[in-house]
């Protein structure tokens, strides 16, 4: 790679990925939220033209109960420039739990060039590569990387089973719980270390996130999240870094 990349991957799911957990009442109470905090991040979007990838659970494009169906929402991101919709499987399964005839149901089901595993639980890639898909977003170490004193990890994309592995470096994690007292700019100084990490290595910075985790303590999330796209934007002008979805890098990475 000629430049460093930042890549956003956005895990969209509404209910899909709470419905087995005693803590769905709580996510429940959340989805309008959600809905606002989706317009609010494609109007930063927007803003300063970042592409990303909505990795989106395929059951979301039929009609039903807004808390597990939006077309009303994939409407709006594909008016937005460069907003790529991905695939986060059909029904959100982990897929270390289920077995590989299911599994192909699940990609062909919902067949999409780039594919984020549900919770990033990562199984069947000669599979996923068969049906027809280019790309995944491999493991990042964990969600508590945001706290440790180090840089985030960089990535070169890698091919593995036919596929390419665009790893994810960094969780921007929620704001729900204790996490509330992360103090303001911990992710924005993070994400910058991350992005000039990137730019000096030639690699990639990939960041994630889901909707809904804008919700809670959203002023905070959405001023830090607001910071780190001013900058990349900055650094792309500047000519030193390509702000590409994922798909975007499976076609750059292959030449
Ligand atoms: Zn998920």
């Amino acid at each position: 790679m000629n430049k460093g990349i930042f890549c956003i991957s956005i895990d969209f799911e509404l209910l899909w990925g709470r419905r087995d957990m005693p803590n769905l009442d709580y996510f429940k109470k959340r989805i309008p939220e959600e809905r606002k905090a989706i317009d609010k991040l494609l109007k930063l979007f927007k803003k300063y033209n970042i592409p990303t990838t909505w990795a989106t659970v395929g059951k979301i494009f039929e009609k039903g109960n807004p808390n597990y169906s939006g077309l009303d929402i994939i409407k709006k991101i594909e008016k937005v420039k460069n907003q790529e919709i991905g695939s986060h499987s059909y029904t959100h399964p982990e897929f270390t739990k289920i077995s590989k005839e299911k599994a192909i149901l699940e990609f062909n089901n919902f067949k999409k060039k780039s594919f984020v595993f549900p919770r990033n639980k990562i199984r069947y890639l000669a599979e996923l590569k068969k049906t027809g898909f280019k790309c995944y977003r491999g493991k990042d170490r964990n969600e508590y990387e945001l706290l440790m004193p180090r840089i985030p990890p960089v990535y070169e994309p890698k091919m593995n089973s036919g596929l390419l592995n665009i790893n994810g470096s960094m969780y921007f994690v929620s704001g729900r719980g204790l996490k509330q007292f992360i103090p303001k700019n911990v992710r924005y100084l993070k994400s910058i270390m991350g992005i000039n990490n990137a730019i000096k290595q030639k690699k990639i910075f990939h960041l994630w996130f889901h909707p809904i985790d804008f919700v809670d303590d959203k002023k905070k999330l959405f001023s830090d999240f607001e910071k780190i796209l001013k900058f990349a934007d900055e650094k792309r002008q500047l000519g030193q870094l390509k702000i590409l979805n994922m798909g975007q890098i499976s076609r750059v990475a292959k030449k």
